[in-house]
């Protein structure tokens, strides 16, 4: 795991000597696409700075994501020089979106390309104060902007979005549910934003009351997973419902079912189930329970 370096990030002498250094390392982006390593593990290329030195990447406005020991890592989005530069990169690594990663991927190398992808796209976003609409200018290596405006200075932050993720089960039964906008014969466990003024546990009973229509009985923290589309932080929970009619809220939801273990088990065999990638926490989830002998795992 990088250390975050918050000592160093205000020292701009240190990030200015670090971007040019040829041993810095650099994740790359073009829009919402990575440059991924192009065997197992899923990875971030780690692109030396010489090397994208020698390909005049400009590099004036990479983020600093942290430190490996010594070493400063950054992340940089290569934009409109991906054409010119993507033939010279074949040999590290591919473009590829976030999303589409399928595979089980470890959650420090997860976490560099949420950190770079989640930094990326909020810079490119915060450049007008939202205070005065004045330009914004970058502080502490791109984890902060500041407005230029004299009498005005606000600092932005970048966001991070709470979102809740629960699998609710009941009877040894999970619930699996699909959203109109899943890819064809995919279903997941209920998900939804916390809202202002609310708690985490508040958020999962009322997302699934308003999407289900049913109470909760228990219900306990399941885990965590950055989620940078484009900024969320999906926390997980495990929850056991007070009783098992659904109302569905079709608004939201295309269908939601109670699914046995030797169903999930059925419907994946003969592919009329798809469930989701296994990177993320909602496949967690749902891979725990299938694995544990009863209860809600
Ligand atoms: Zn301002």
């Amino acid at each position: 795991m990088l250390d975050r370096a918050e000592r160093v990030r205000a020292d701009t002498a240190f990030l200015e000597a670090a971007r040019r250094a040829t041993t810095a390392r650099f994740v790359l982006f073009s829009g919402g696409e990575a440059l991924l390593k192009p065997s197992p593990p899923i990875a971030a290329c780690d692109v030396p700075g010489g090397v994208l030195q020698d390909l005049r990447v400009e590099l004036s406005e990479s983020v600093l994501l942290g430190l490996e020991g010594e070493l400063p890592w950054f992340a940089v989005d290569v934009g409109p020089m991906r054409e010119a530069v993507v033939g010279e990169l074949a040999r590290w690594g591919r473009f590829a979106p976030l999303g589409s990663i399928q595979d089980p991927i470890d959650g420090d190398s997860w976490s560099v390309l949420a950190q770079a992808r989640a930094l990326l796209a909020w810079n490119a976003r915060a450049r007008f104060c939202p205070a005065c609409g004045s330009p914004t200018e970058t502080r502490n290596g791109g984890s902060a902007r500041a407005c230029t405006a004299s009498g005005c200075g606000a600092l932005q932050f970048p966001r991070c979005d709470p979102a809740v993720i629960v699998r609710v089960v009941h009877d040894e039964r999970c619930l699996l549910a699909r959203q109109p906008s899943f890819a064809p014969r995919l279903r997941s466990v209920l998900a939804g934003f916390a809202e202002p003024g609310e708690s985490l546990e508040a958020a999962v009973a009322r997302e699934v009351e308003e999407e289900v229509g049913l109470h909760l009985a228990s219900l306990s923290y399941a885990g965590s997973q950055p989620w940078p589309f484009p900024s969320s932080l999906m926390v997980g929970f495990s929850a056991e419902a007070a009783g098992d009619a659904i109302r569905l809220d079709d608004r939201e939801l295309e269908s939601a079912e109670w699914y046995t273990r030797a169903r999930v088990q059925r419907e994946l065999r003969d592919a009329s189930l798809v469930l989701p990638s296994l990177k993320s926490i909602a496949r967690r989830l749902i891979d725990d329970w299938l694995l544990a002998q009863s209860g809600c795992g």
